[in-house]
């Protein structure tokens, strides 16, 4: 079956270019035990754009295992699906990672987008969402590379312009954000 095509192959690897410098100057997997957190589907499905999907099978990568309906009720997932944009899917790979050829969610994981009060993207917060579950989330000592950072931001930038509706869903979780940590250190990697 074919999915409308919202980012094209050469977008999706301008986009992986983008996010190619490393997150950190350490591998995340030393602080869980010798492997990522993410990469283990008894602990994170990802969600995946149908596009890269499309592009997985082009290459000839085959990284991705999708999943059909009934596999997805068993698993109790919880995000809402559009299922002509995005899909969840399983690493057929993990733990020994194809880096060049990751997905987007492999490269962003475990951040998200911060906007301040004038809807402005001006950093990098956590994915609270996995709070207590990824040993990372939370962890303001452990600061993201530079390039990353500003590339990261860039990327992100780029990407709410395809899928504005995601942006007004960022500006909003930043905002609780800010209502959860007034007073404190705002959990954001600013884009200086
Ligand atoms: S492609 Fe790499 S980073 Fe992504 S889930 Fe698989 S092993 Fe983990």
């Amino acid at each position: 079956m074919d999915f409308p095509v919202h980012m094209t192959n050469e977008k999706l690897e301008h986009f992986y270019k983008l996010l190619s410098p490393d997150m950190y100057d350490f591998n995340c997997a030393e602080k869980n035990g010798g492997e990522p957190y993410c990469c283990d589907s008894r602990h994170v499905i990802p969600l995946l754009y149908r596009d890269e999907i499309r592009w997985d099978r082009q290459c000839g990568v085959h990284i991705w295992q999708t999943l059909k309906g009934e596999e997805i009720t068993k698993l109790n997932l919880q995000l809402e699906v559009e299922p002509e944009l995005e899909v969840y899917a399983t690493c057929r790979y993990a733990p020994d990672c194809p880096r060049k050829e990751r997905a987007l969610i492999c490269r962003t994981f475990p951040f998200l987008p911060y906007f301040d009060e004038n809807d402005q993207l001006v950093g990098l917060t956590y994915n609270f969402f996995v709070e207590g579950k990824c040993p990372l989330v939370g962890r303001m000592d452990l600061k993201p590379n530079a390039d990353y950072l500003k590339n990261s931001c860039q990327y992100w930038n780029e990407l709410l312009e395809i899928f504005p509706e995601d942006k007004e869903l960022y500006i909003y979780e930043s905002k609780e954000i800010r209502e959860r940590f007034a007073g404190e250190e705002l959990p954001v990697f600013f884009n200086n």
